[in-house]
C-alpha cells in the first residue's frame, strides 16, 4: 500500500492540495512506497505566512532559550537514531551504518549551534569617540529557506534550519521529492523539541516550490545545496528578487597518488571514498591520479579486485554491505549510460559492474562498481559527475601534471593528496583552487564548527556554509554609534565627523 506524504505547515501535517504528486521509491525493489505532494504557489505562500507570524516572538527569546531548544533536538535525534536511519535508507537506499552517519553528521551541527548565545554577540568599541560608543549586532532576518538535495536527506537540511533557526528566524525547507521522510521526522522532532509552531516547516515539491520560494519577497534568504546547472538557476532567479542566496553545486574530486604514498592506504581511501553510498556523495572521489607509470601500475593492480568483491545489497541485508543501490531507475540508466560512453570513447574498463543482479532485487536500481583506467581529459565520463559507483582513472608523468588536471576542471569542491612527503603535500594545499583538501584523507568534509564551501563551479554566491559562516549568512549586521550628550549643546555640524 502506498502512503500518501504530507506537508508541515504551522506545526502540524497538512495534506497536499495541489492534486500534483511525485512517486517515491524503495530503490532496492523499483516499487512505489509513498506518494509526496508537491506544492503550489499558494501552499507555498501558507508555509510563509505561517512563518511569518511565528518568527518575531521567536526572535525576541533570549538565545539561550533557543539553544536549548537545540539541545532538546539533539537529544531527540539520538533517542530516534534508528528509526530515523531505518526511513532514510528505505527512501535514499544507503545502508543503515552509512544513514546512521547521515543523521549524525547532521546532530553534530544542532550541538555546534547550541554555541549561537556566544556566536551571536555582537562588537562594542568603547569610547570611538568623546563620549561615543560603537557596537554591532547581529540579528535574524525574518523567513529563509532551504532547498536540499537527496544525497543527504537528513545532514543537509540540518546544515540548513539548525544555523538559521538558532539565530531567530524561521525556516522554510524545500527537500528533496525522491526522500522526503526524514525532512518531516525532522520537523516533528523540532517541534517536540520546543520550537514554537510554523517556525520549521516542511513544503514538499519539485520547480513550481523552488520558483515560488524563490520569487516570494517576504523569504529573505535561499540555502541550496545540489547540482550545478540547478544551483546556478537558483542563484540568478533568487538573487534577481533581491534575495541573499548561496547555492553549493556538483563535483568531480580528484586524489593524487604520489609514487611515495602507502599505496594500501590510498587503495582503503579509494575503495571508501569512490564507492561509498554507490557515489552518490558530492565528496565522493571520482577521479584517481597516480603520479607515474609505476604507481599507476601498483594502484590498479590492487584496485581491481577489491572492487569485483564489493558487497552490494538492500540496507536489509546486514551491516556488512558496502552500498546499496543508486537512488531512482533514471539515475541508473543515466549511470550505466556514462559508463557505455566511457568504454566507446576509448578507456579501459578494468572492473565492469554494469551487469550486476542481485536474485530477488530484479527491479532494484543496482550496479556493481566500475574500474576505468586510461581516461582522458576530454571523455565525459572525465568532464561529467557520474555520480554513482564509477572510479576513473587518469594517468600523471608528473606532480605538476597531476596539479594541474584537478585546477582545470571546471568543479572545485573536494580534492585529496596521498604522499609521505610534507614538501609536496603543503606545495599541494597552497596552490590547489579547490575548496576542501585532504592530506592523506579521502573525504575531507569538516567538522560541524569549520566553515566550508566549494570553488569554481561547486558554488555560487558569498559565504560558506556551515560553522561561523552558517550564523553570518543567515543574520544581518546592524551597527550603532551612540552618544549620550552630557547636556552641553553643541551647534550643527556641517563637515562629515571624524574621531580625531
Ligand atoms: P538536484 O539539483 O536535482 O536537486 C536539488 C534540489 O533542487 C531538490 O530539492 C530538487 O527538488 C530541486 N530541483 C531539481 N530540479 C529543479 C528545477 N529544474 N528547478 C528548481 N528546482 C529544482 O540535485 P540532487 O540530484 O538531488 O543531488 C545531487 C547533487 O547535489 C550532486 O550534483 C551533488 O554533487 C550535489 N551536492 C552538493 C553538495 C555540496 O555541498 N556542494 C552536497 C551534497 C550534494
Amino acid at each position: 500500500m502506498t502512503t500518501e506524504l504530507t506537508h508541515f505547515i504551522g506545526g502540524k501535517h497538512v495534506k497536499g492540495t495541489s492534486g500534483r504528486f511525485a512517486d517515491v521509491f524503495n530503490p532496492a525493489t523499483g516499487e512505489v512506497q509513498a506518494k509526496v505532494p508537491l506544492a503550489s504557489k499558494a501552499e507555498v505562500r501558507a508555509a510563509v505566512e505561517n512563518a511569518m507570524a511565528a518568527q518575531p516572538a521567536w526572535a525576541a527569546q533570549n538565545p539561550q532559550k533557543r539553544a536549548r531548544v537545540m539541545m532538546k533536538f539533539v537529544q531527540l535525534l539520538h533517542r530516534d537514531m534508528d528509526k530515523l536511519a531505518e526511513a532514510l535508507s528505505r527512501e535514499h537506499g544507503k545502508t543503515l551504518p552509512d544513514a546512521r552517519g547521515d543523521v549524525q553528521r547532521g546532530l553534530e551541527v544542532a550541538e555546534f549551534c547550541i554555541g549561537a548565545p556566544h556566536l551571536l554577540k555582537g562588537e562594542y568599541t568603547d569610547g570611538a569617540g568623546p563620549g561615543i560608543d560603537m557596537y554591532s549586532m547581529r540579528q535574524a532576518l525574518g523567513v529563509v529557506a532551504g532547498i536540499t538535495p537527496f544525497n543527504f536527506p537528513a545532514m543537509i537540511p540540518m546544515w540548513k534550519f539548525c544555523p538559521a533557526l538558532v539565530c531567530g528566524n524561521a525556516f522554510i525547507l524545500k527537500p528533496s521529492e525522491r526522500d522526503p521522510s526524514v525532512p518531516l521526522m525532522l520537523a516533528e522532532l523540532m517541534l517536540e523539541a520546543g520550537a514554537p509552531e510554523g517556525i520549521l516547516n516542511v513544503v514538499n515539491g519539485d520547480k513550481e516550490s523552488v520558483d515560488a520560494i524563490l520569487d516570494d519577497t517576504d523569504i529573505h534568504a535561499v540555502g541550496f545545496v545540489g547540482s550545478t546547472p540547478i544551483a546556478h538557476y537558483v542563484y540568478s532567479r533568487g538573487t534577481a528578487a533581491g534575495k541573499r542566496v548561496q547555492c553549493f553545486g556538483g563535483a568531480k574530486n580528484h586524489m593524487i597518488v604520489m609514487p611515495d604514498a602507502d599505496i594500501d592506504q590510498a587503495v582503503d581511501a579509494l575503495i571508501g571514498a569512490g564507492y561509498g553510498a554507490a557515489g552518490e556523495r558530492c565528496m565522493a572521489i571520482s577521479v584517481a591520479v597516480p603520479v607515474g607509470e609505476e604507481t599507476a601500475d601498483r594502484l590498479i593492480s590492487k584496485l581491481a579486485p577489491r572492487v569485483e568483491s564489493l558487497k552490494i545489497g538492500p540496507y536489509t541485508a546486514g551491516e556488512d554491505v558496502d552500498f546499496g543501490p543508486l537512488v531512482t531507475r533514471e539515475a541508473y540508466t543515466r549511470v550505466k549510460g556514462l559508463v557505455d560512453s566511457g568504454v566507446k570513447q576509448g578507456a579501459d574498463l578494468v572492473v565492469d559492474g554494469r551487469n550486476f543482479r542481485l536474485q530477488g532485487y530484479e527491479d532494484g536500481n543496482f550496479i556493481g562498481g566500475c574500474l576505468f583506467d586510461r581516461v582522458t581529459k576530454d571523455m565525459d565520463i572525465y568532464k561529467t559527475e557520474i555520480f554513482g559507483p564509477v572510479l576513473c582513472t587518469v594517468r600523471a608523468k608528473t606532480y605538476e601534471e597531476a596539479l594541474g588536471l584537478a585546477m582545470d576542471h571546471e568543479y572545485g569542491n573536494g580534492t585529496a593528496i596521498f604522499t609521505r612527503d610534507g614538501d609536496t603535500a603543503r606545495d599541494f594545499a597552497n596552490r590547489i583552487n579547490i575548496g576542501m583538501v585532504g592530506i592523506n584523507v579521502p573525504i575531507p568534509v569538516p567538522l560541524a564548527y569549520h566553515t566550508f564551501g566549494g570553488w569554481k563551479k561547486s558554488v555560487f554566491g558569498d559565504l560558506n556554509q556551515h560553522g561561523p559562516d552558517a550564523i553570518r549568512f543567515y543574520t544581518r549586521t546592524k551597527t550603532v554609534t551612540a552618544r549620550w550628550p552630557s547636556g552641553v549643546k553643541e551647534g550643527a555640524e556641517f563637515s562629515i565627523p571624524v574621531m580625531g
